[in-house]
């Protein structure tokens, strides 16, 4: 989307890391307008598939992940973590590890809200090593609902998570695929894929 390479290049910031801040517009004030067009693009492409569920993890997944449930007329469902031990009621459960703050944490789903019946969508606003988008499929595959594929803002292409998934027949969807990172000058490069 040409839109939101733009976007990342004119507010982007690089950080130590390999992180990316897109705090303006993405991650901590949202540009609504452009979420919509990201939701628009994933329903252009994903709209024969008979979506009835959006999955994503909080936090920054919901805004996004709400746009694009607008389009799919369908709810959007948010995997919630936590560190609790003691998970009380009937959940689906997986373990992630976060790119951002380096600790491993548990994202748990209610079994009220995904069923065998279900052919999700999952989105998220980045996509790195992949950890978070695993953790997501695994509670997917534990519900028995279809997955048709995944839906991704900004993928950081040379950290290889969609690479991985792609490579394991997982339909993997992004708006923007940063092939290079360059933190010392500030310089970003995008590429494709398909
Ligand atoms: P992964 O699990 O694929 O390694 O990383 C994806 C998750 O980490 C996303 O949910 C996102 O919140 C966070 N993340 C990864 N890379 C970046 C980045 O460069 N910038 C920001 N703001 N978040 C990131």
């Amino acid at each position: 989307m040409k839109l939101l390479e733009e976007r990342i290049l004119k507010d982007g910031k690089i950080s130590k890391g390999n992180v990316l801040k897109v705090d303006s517009f993405l991650n901590h004030q949202l540009d609504v307008s452009l979420l919509s067009e990201i939701g628009a693009e994933l329903k252009n492409k994903y709209g024969d598939c008979g979506i009835t569920k959006i999955l994503t993890i909080e936090a920054s997944g919901i805004g996004v992940g709400c746009m694009v449930a607008q389009f799919f007329n369908c709810p959007l469902i948010f995997a919630k973590k936590t560190k609790t031990i003691n998970i009380k009621g009937d959940v689906y459960k997986s373990s992630v590890e976060s790119f951002t703050h380096q600790c491993v944490y548990d994202i748990i789903v209610s079994k009220d809200f995904l069923t065998s019946d279900d052919t999700v969508l999952i989105v998220d606003d980045f996509l790195a090593k992949g950890n978070a988008l695993n953790g997501l499929i695994d509670i997917v595959n534990q519900s028995g609902a279809h997955l048709a594929g995944c839906g991704i803002a900004i993928e950081k292409a040379f950290q290889g998570g969609g690479d991985k998934l792609r490579s394991k027949g997982i339909r993997v969807e992004s708006m923007a695929i940063i092939e290079e990172m360059d933190c010392e000058n500030g310089s970003i490069t995008f590429g494709t894929r398909n």
